[in-house]
């Protein structure tokens, strides 16, 4: 077996299967930077690229993507929880930094035995802190912002330090422009105990109920109005319609799933048919890559060169 081939910096370049990284599980090849430090992320985002979190927002195309796919890794993907002794106060704890590639589900539970809260009402998303950080994900029970202290980004002319405050975000949104993207973070937590912040996390899980367990991008629409779309698509008769191996789920009809082996192909089968089917008009919720008739074409940022050097 042949080891991987390392780019100029170090970062491990591989070409792979971007399936693997999604909890759906569908998606075609990808030339993949695996990138652990700041000069190596420089030196990929020289080129077209993109980056991919937790991989829980994406349907990617069974042609998979021609820019170059970034990941965080090594010291980019790793958590220090340890309070700042000069940014705390009391029992309002500033942690170190915690990389964006970091996987959220693990970061919470982490949290939950520390009894630090802040960050309960993101329970059951499965993204990396990044990637949540940048859709400002969560549920009505919190979201990623009510935790954060610091973000850094690297930005097309180098990398940025910034308090949330000098960002203009909002309900899923950071108000992080894409392609910008989020390296680190200093956590913002509440100094609590773990049974308290247990409790808050069963509430947030508790809605969850009824979701599918099965692998998928989570809901396939947002909800047009206050109209539920999974109601609406069900009323249309389409819940357990099946096309390949995607189906919509009958748990919940604003979920597709992956039976084994679908492709995106599939899926996108399903997302036409509720659109011709539901009479509302349907926004999609996930990204679909490299962009396509239904969703928002998501264009790949053009490299540039990176001023600013590693601290
Ligand atoms: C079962 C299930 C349940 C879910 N529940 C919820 C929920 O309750 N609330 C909710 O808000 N969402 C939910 N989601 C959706 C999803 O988890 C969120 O949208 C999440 O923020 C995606 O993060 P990710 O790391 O997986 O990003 P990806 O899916 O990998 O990417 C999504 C977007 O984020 C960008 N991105 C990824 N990493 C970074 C980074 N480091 N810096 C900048 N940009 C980045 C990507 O380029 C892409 O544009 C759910 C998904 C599933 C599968």
């Amino acid at each position: 077996m042949t080891a991987a081939p390392h780019s100029r910096t170090g970062a491990r370049v591989d070409r792979l299967p971007l399936a693997r990284f999604t909890t759906l599980g569908v998606g075609g090849e990808a030339e993949v930077w695996f990138v652990s430090d700041h000069a190596q992320l420089a030196e990929a985002m020289a080129q077209p690229y993109r980056i991919l979190g937790g991989g829980s927002n994406l349907v990617i195309a069974d042609e998979g993507v021609p820019e170059r796919v970034i990941r965080l890794s090594g010291p980019l993907a790793e958590r220090d929880l340890m309070p700042d002794p000069a940014l705390s106060d009391g029992d309002q704890i500033v942690t170190g930094w915690v990389g964006g590639g970091v996987p959220l589900p693990g970061l919470v539970r982490a949290l939950q035995k520390l009894g630090l809260g802040n960050l309960e009402g993101t329970v059951g998303i499965p993204a990396q802190v990044g990637g949540a950080v940048w859709m400002n994900a969560g549920t009505r029970y919190g979201e990623m912002f009510d935790g954060l202290h610091t973000l850094e980004i690297a930005t097309p002319d180098g990398l940025r330090v910034v308090a949330p405050g000098e960002l203009r975000w909002g309900y899923r949104d950071s108000g992080i422009p894409r392609g910008h993207i989020v390296t680190r973070v200093r956590l913002k937590l509440q100094r609590s105990t773990p049974e308290e912040v247990l409790a808050k996390m069963t509430l947030a899980d508790t809605a969850r109920k009824g979701q599918p367990k099965m692998k998928t991008p989570g809901c396939a629409f947002k909800n047009p109005g206050g109209v539920g779309a999974g109601r609406l698509i069900d009323e249309a008769g389409l819940k357990g319609a099946r096309v390949g191996n995607a189906l919509i789920a009958p748990e919940h009809a604003n979920f597709i799933v992956n039976l084994g082996g679908a492709t995106a192909s599939d899926v996108h089968a399903l997302l036409d048919l509720i659109r011709q089917r539901v009479a509302v008009p349907l926004e999609l919720e996930y990204e679909l890559w490299p962009g396509g008739a239904l969703g928002q074409a998501t264009s790949a940022v053009t490299g540039f060169s990176w001023p600013v050097g590693p601290e």
